[in-house]
């Protein structure tokens, strides 16, 4: 069974992607098991290394939305693309606007290691 840690990195790491590309939530929302069974709403890409964004585990411990105590927020500001389902979406064909940041994040750890399981905002 899949890891709530791998899912983690399924649902938002991608260290390598470019995302100057239209296209790249259409594409990857698909390739990442996110367009099956409805179109997930809203999700964030990482274009950080694994252990830079593992490493916000250790930085400044913050209150989750859900009020539970293990969200952290990142201490320098992360290359992410941020994916969202167009009003005019219809599942199956899921259909996603792309906009590129730069920005804090928020993750929410867990487990030994203590790593993401959770991207909060
Ligand atoms: P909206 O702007 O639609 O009201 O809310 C979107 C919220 O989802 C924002 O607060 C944003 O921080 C958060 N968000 C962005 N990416 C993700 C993600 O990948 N997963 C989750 N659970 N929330 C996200």
């Amino acid at each position: 069974k899949e890891s709530r840690a791998m899912k983690f990195q399924r649902q938002h790491m991608d260290p390598d992607g470019l995302s100057n590309n239209s296209n790249y939530c259409n594409q990857m929302m698909r390739r990442r098991h996110m367009t099956e069974g409805r179109c997930k709403p809203v999700n964030t890409f990482v274009h950080e290394p694994l252990v830079d964004v593992q490493a916000i585990c250790l930085q400044g411990n913050i209150t989750c939305k859900n009020g539970k105590p293990n969200c952290h927020r990142s201490s320098s500001s992360m290359k992410i693309t941020d994916c969202r389902v167009t009003s005019g979406s219809k599942y199956p064909n899921c259909d996603y606007r792309t906009s590129q940041k730069e920005r804090h994040i928020i993750v929410a750890c867990e487990g030994n290691p203590y790593v993401p399981v959770h991207f909060d905002a």
